[in-house]
């Protein structure tokens, strides 16, 4: 459990990331994202979680480079898209992304989606990038458990994290309780669910209770979950507002009250469908 926006969390292969990030899903390439990035490492941020199909590597990347922090102060995660998985597609995907960022090494890259066919293929690759050096940690994204087991069978490398759509409508117990298991850090991604979350009639009520804002109580329940969490904001108020969870603490209760809104409604894809 981390008590600051800048605490880490140990992953299974003894790299520390940050227990808390941003995401930049949708912020615009250029100028905004590279705003927005140094936005967040002035307020303390220091996880930032792009892809190569968000095409915004570049404005990260200089983001990162001007803001004067030593880059092994910051934690950079990437991820290979659904059309370059298979073994040479992905090798020479990790290269363009790293000409893009303009950084010498990455710090998580992760496989998308689960593309049938051919993420065990991606995974070799990841795992070939991984031993030359080139990145600190490989990992996944949207696994199922099937996709998780499927993986682990010939996997050389153990992913060292999911990062899966997790908030309160879609708790995912079955993927959070075998990552667990297999000490695989989960990660969530649209924490807010993209915003809908935070008219829960329950949420707010516990918010009221805290005198916190339900984006808040949401992303404090991650954290108390064992989940990093990587919200995305554009706004300098917002930014803050998220990262301010670490002066209070949500009771079981609560917690459970929180668990007991899962429906599994998804925001996004069903990575068997995608
Ligand atoms: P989030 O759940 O983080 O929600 C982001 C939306 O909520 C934005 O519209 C933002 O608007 C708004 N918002 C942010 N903070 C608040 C707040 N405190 N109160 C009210 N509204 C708020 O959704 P994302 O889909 O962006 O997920 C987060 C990150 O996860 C992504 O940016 C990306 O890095 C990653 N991701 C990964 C995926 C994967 O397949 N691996 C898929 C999707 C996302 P505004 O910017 O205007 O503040």
């Amino acid at each position: 459990m981390i008590n600051h926006l800048q605490d880490k969390v140990i992953l299974n292969n003894g790299i520390k990331i940050p227990g808390f990030g941003l995401g930049v899903f949708k912020v615009e390439a250029g100028a905004t994202t590279y705003d927005t990035v140094r936005t967040a490492l002035k307020l303390g941020y220091r996880l930032i979680d792009t892809a190569a199909i968000y095409g915004n590597e570049e404005a990260v990347g200089k983001a990162i480079h001007d803001s004067g922090i030593p880059r092994e102060e910051i934690f950079v995660t990437s991820k290979v898209w659904n059309d370059d998985q298979g073994y040479e597609e992905t090798l020479a995907a990790f290269d363009t992304t790293m000409e893009k960022l303009g950084l010498e090494y990455l710090d998580l890259y992760l496989i998308h989606w689960p593309i049938t066919g051919k993420f065990k293929d991606t995974w070799r690759a990841l795992e070939k990038i991984y031993r030359d050096g080139k990145v600190r940690s490989i990992g996944v994204s949207n696994f199922h458990v099937h996709h998780l087991e499927e993986l682990l069978k010939d996997a050389e490398v153990k992913p060292v994290l999911n990062q899966i759509e997790y908030h309160p409508h879609l708790t995912q117990e079955d993927v959070l309780q075998f990552c667990k298991e297999n000490a695989i850090q989960m990660q969530s991604w649209s924490p807010l669910k993209r915003g809908e979350i935070i008219t829960e009639p329950v949420i707010k009520e516990i918010a009221d209770k805290h005198g916190k804002t339900p984006a808040q109580i949401v992303l404090r329940w991650n954290l108390q979950n064992g989940v990093i969490t990587i919200p995305k904001s554009v706004k300098e108020h917002r930014m803050q507002e998220n990262a301010d969870i670490f002066n209070f603490e949500l009771t079981e209760d609560e917690m459970e009250k929180l668990n007991d809104l899962n429906k599994n409604e998804r925001i996004g894809s069903n990575p068997d469908d995608f």
